[in-house]
């Protein structure tokens, strides 16, 4: 093909495959993402002949095509690739076991393998195999492709591909997440204890019966140390013994009126009704104990483990399931990082009822107030944004930071009166700041789940901007300075009801922003469902830009957001060569103490 030609099948390609992201988005199954992609690759050009895909265990025997697609499809009839030493070194078996996308050139002359003179029979000239899912996942996924053009991959380039696959994993995760969400029952078959859903129904159970009768219950959350370490020492068949060894002695410690699940992999949970926190200690050290004790025999050898363990009091550490399940994680974390091997209580709430409490009087006393933080452009380093976080001032004066109220508050749910309190006194600020002429910036606010449910302050909040708008005294146009940024570490939920939750504000003209991109697994679903403007990546991925690998993500991410024309903002920006990278990545805005630290409005 000649040059201009490959361009234009480039820009085809990448249309094709952006389109189709949509596509994988939707299917419900490993297998439906697989073929979506496979179909995809196929219809994005006429030089794609085939595409085949492979779903299960790349250790199998033998590995088959399950679905193929294109006009030279039927290359895939009797296609096998076993486990002989030539089928071994073949591009799909290399792909599997090296994780990573392998070309191959199909010449009369190459090594390449028994299906050399049927490849050339079909016309193909190049070949790309590309690895899809968790390379440490059992169950993975390989799509292969085939060109009738010479040196293909190497004019357009293999990245468009590589990329395509990336989404596709994060499909195959996802489907994969459904599939396992559809078939929970209430028994773990591994151990026959309770799996985590039924000890969720029994836990609301028990809660009611304690509240009811104010009698106290106890939460036992156990989780195997280095349980990883012996799977991989000793295999996971012994791994499995263990569990079902630990679940005997955890029924055997336990009274018949308890309840145990299997919580998780390697965690346990039990429910202790009627059980003080002095008794639901002395229980848990017991287990403790027991577990430590326990060995099985292995060649001779007596293979042990030993565990960590949290608990969690009613009433004394919570008042709902939710919080006395997180009280009980939270003690966990603690006995693990506390050396393991251990029992820990869970500290009691006085800490975050007290935070909680400062909270509700500087919000009745108007001592919430924002602090804003620049944003620049990257290119020219001037100032085109700011975002306003939330500070709160104590009653000596102190400055708090929202790191330091904002898990009491969202663990009292007081998050969507801080978001509330800040929105509204940055509308004020930025219509103040238009109406004495001031530069013309965006202005970035954070909206969370919980004030979005709550729509008597969406109402206000909305007649607020209107009455901005018209304090101003400007005609601001169609596109207001206002961003919302919402979060996807926070879940908001389906994207289509935040999206009607959120209309009102769009409709007006205020733009869309994702935080922390690439901290979560729905954030391309988002992209997909949200009309977003802006995307802000992840801090911590920022703060690690100068890793090589962290750098291709980045790199990714904006390119991305480049084909849907988003606005690319980085977080934690400390220092000049971190801009200096990020602004060689493309990426449009930042901010950071290296540009700015908050600035607290003045009054
Ligand atoms: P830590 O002390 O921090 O808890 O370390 P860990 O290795 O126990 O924790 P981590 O969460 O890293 O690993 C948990 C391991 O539990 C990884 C996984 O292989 C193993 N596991 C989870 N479910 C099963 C199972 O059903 N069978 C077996 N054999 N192993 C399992
Ligand atoms: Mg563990
Ligand atoms: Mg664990």
């Amino acid at each position: 093909m000649a040059k201009i030609a490959f361009a234009q099948e480039q820009l085809s390609i990448y249309k094709a495959l952006l389109t189709a992201t949509k596509s994988l988005a939707q299917g419900n199954t490993p297998d439906e993402v697989l073929r979506a992609a496979c179909d995809a690759l196929v219809a994005s050009t006429e030089r794609i002949c085939l595409a085949w895909m492979y779903l299960g265990n790349p250790g199998s025997e033998t590995i088959t095509p399950s679905y193929s697609v294109g006009k030279a499809s039927g290359y895939t009839r009797n296609l096998v690739i076993d486990l002989s030493p030539e089928a071994m070194k073949g591009p799909a078996r290399r792909s599997l076991a090296k994780n990573e996308p392998v070309l191959v050139q199909v010449k009369a002359d190459s090594s390449f393998g028994i299906w050399r003179e049927n490849a050339i029979r079909y016309g193909f000239q190049e070949g790309l195999t590309l690895p899809i899912g968790d390379p440490n996942h059992p169950f993975r996924g390989l799509i292969v492709i085939f060109v009738d053009a010479k040196d293909y991959f190497d004019q357009i380039g293999i990245e468009p591909f590589i990329a395509f696959a990336q989404l596709a994993t994060v499909a195959l995760d996802q489907a994969r997440l459904k599939i396992s969400l559809k078939e929970i029952a209430s028994i773990d078959p591994l151990t026959n204890l309770l799996n985590r859903r039924a000890l969720q129904e029994v836990i609301d159970r028990v809660y009611a019966y304690a509240k009811r009768s104010e009698k106290p219950f106890g939460v036992i959350l156990l989780d195997l140390d280095r349980f990883k370490m012996l799977n991989d020492n000793y295999g996971h068949d012994l791994g499995d013994k263990f569990l079902l060894g630990i679940s005997e002695i955890a029924k055997q410690t336990l009274r018949t009126s308890d309840w145990l699940s299997r919580w998780g992999g390697e965690e346990f949970m039990a429910i202790l009704p009627d059980t003080n926190e002095h008794d639901a200690l002395v229980i848990a050290e017991r287990l403790r104990v027991a577990i430590e004790e326990f060995s099985i025999e292995l060649n001779t050898q007596k293979v042990r483990t030993s565990s960590s363990i949290g608990i969690a009091s009613y009433p004394r550490d919570g008042d709902t399931p939710d919080f006395l399940i997180k009280a009980a994680d939270a003690a966990l974390y603690e006995a693990k990082k506390s050396g393991r091997n251990r029992v820990v209580a869970a500290k009691d709430k006085r800490e975050v009822y007290s935070i909680a409490g400062k909270l509700n009087t500087a919000i009745e006393n108007n001592r919430l107030v924002p602090a804003y933080q620049l944003i620049v452009d990257l290119q020219t380093r001037l100032p085109v944004a700011e975002e306003a976080l939330a500070r709160l001032i104590d009653e000596s004066g102190n400055v708090i930071a929202a790191t330091d109220f904002i898990s009491a508050a969202m663990e009292m749910q007081l998050t969507h009166l801080v978001d509330y309190q800040i929105i509204k006194q940055t509308m004020r600020h930025c219509a103040a700041n238009i109406a004495s002429n001031g530069p013309s910036i965006a202005h970035f606010v954070n909206i969370s789940a919980d004030l979005l449910l709550h729509q008597e302050l969406i109402q206000d909040l909305f007649a607020e901007a209107q009455a901005a708008c018209i304090s101003c005294g400007v005609d601001m146009g169609l596109t207001k300075p206002l961003v919302l940024e919402i979060t996807e570490r926070q879940l908001l939920g389906d994207a289509h009801a935040v999206k009607a939750k959120l209309a009102p504000f769009l409709d007006f003209g205020m733009r869309l922003a994702i935080d922390d991109f690439g901290s979560g697994y729905s954030s391309f679903q988002y992209l997909a469902d949200l009309p977003v403007s802006f995307l802000k990546i992840e801090g911590s991925l920022i703060k690690q830009v100068k890793d090589k690998r962290v750098r291709q993500i980045v790199k990714r991410i904006s390119d991305i957001a480049k084909d849907l024309q988003l606005t690319t903002i980085a977080e934690f920006v400390e220092d000049a060569d971190t801009a200096d990278i990020l602004c060689e990545l493309e990426i449009d805005w930042a901010q950071g103490y290296y540009f700015g630290h908050p600035v607290l409005a003045k009054k």
